[in-house]
């Protein structure tokens, strides 16, 4: 949060005084029901739009320049002055605010103790080619990944770490469901995310000049030998239940393995994702830098 958030924010009477604040007490308002429809993804991609809960990541969403539709907070929050001041800007920006009881905020976070506040927000998608990818940039491509937690960890890992995006790379769970948007912890906001196709992957792989590092069980070569920083590096990482198929693990520029003691078959995807993420940015970072 600045302090030009804090500075810039209007009092409640004005956020009123627009007249887009609506009181809503039963679980079975047609907005409320909309809205509790987005745990569907269907409905999620039919309104381009997904909810993310908490008074912080509402802040930084907006702050980051995200669309609000709809804001819906609890009576109980409403005099709070940084909820005042995101309902107002929520009224700025043409969006709607719900003041709701918290039986409704509960069935529309599906929580018994929920946040006293949840943001509507347009979802935002990258396209292959609006990743420049260039030295000292990582980024990660996950191929089918089907759990929403192991995503949303990613997500955060890849931010924490100080990736540039995420490629989805063919069936993937949504990134902007509750679940992982919930995992990511709000780096949902800071990530860049891309969907696209295998073959498109491949195609861009070959026009955008990143050196593709993917992970395999049976990499023969052991992942803390190899130069990260000689060009943008993507890690590749395979599914859950079946790792890498062929075509994307022989496309790669190496396959590499994570060497392992004990009695486990494999890692957990996203841990692996953490590891190779923090090997391959090892050389960038440091401790008194936080970007
Ligand atoms: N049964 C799957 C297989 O045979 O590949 C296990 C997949 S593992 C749970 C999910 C992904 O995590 C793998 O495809 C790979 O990308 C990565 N991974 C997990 N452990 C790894 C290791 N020791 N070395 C390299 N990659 C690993």
């Amino acid at each position: 949060m600045t302090d030009e958030y804090n500075r810039s924010g209007p009092h409640r009477s004005e956020v009123r005084r627009v007249g887009q604040v609506k009181e809503v007490t039963s679980r079975s308002n047609p907005i409320i029901k909309d809205i509790k429809n987005l745990t569907d993804k269907k409905h999620r991609e039919e309104t381009s739009t997904f909810m993310a809960e908490g008074l912080k990541l509402v802040i930084d969403a907006l702050e980051l320049g995200w669309s609000i539709r709809t804001l819906v907070y609890a009576k109980a929050a409403k005099s709070k002055p940084l909820v005042e001041q995101v309902a107002a800007k929520t009224v700025a920006h043409g969006g709607l605010v719900l003041e709701v009881s918290e039986k409704v905020l509960s069935s529309v976070t599906r929580r018994d103790n929920p946040q006293m506040v949840v943001g509507i927000f347009e979802q935002r998608w990258k396209r292959l080619d609006d990743l420049k990818p260039s030295k000292d940039e990582t980024f990660v491509a996950l191929d089918r990944v089907r759990d929403p937690g192991n995503l949303g960890t990613i997500i955060r890992t890849a931010d924490a770490a100080g990736a540039s995006g995420v490629i989805l790379v063919g069936d993937c769970t949504d990134p902007f469901s509750l679940e992982t948007v919930r995992a990511t912890m709000g780096s949902v906001f800071a990530m860049p995310v891309v969907k696209c196709s295998p073959d498109d992957f491949l195609a861009w792989q070959k026009r955008s000049g990143v050196s593709v590092v993917a992970t395999h069980l049976a990499g023969a070569v052991d992942y803390r030998t190899v130069d990260y920083a000689r060009k943008p590096v993507v890690i590749l990482m395979g599914n859950e239940q079946s790792g890498l198929p062929d075509n994307l693990a022989r496309a790669a520029d190496r396959t590499v393995r994570i060497p392992q003691q004990g009695r486990a078959d494999s890692l957990n995807l996203a841990v692996a994702t953490a590891v190779m993420l923090f090997e391959a940015r090892r050389h960038l970072l440091t401790l008194d830098e936080k970007k």
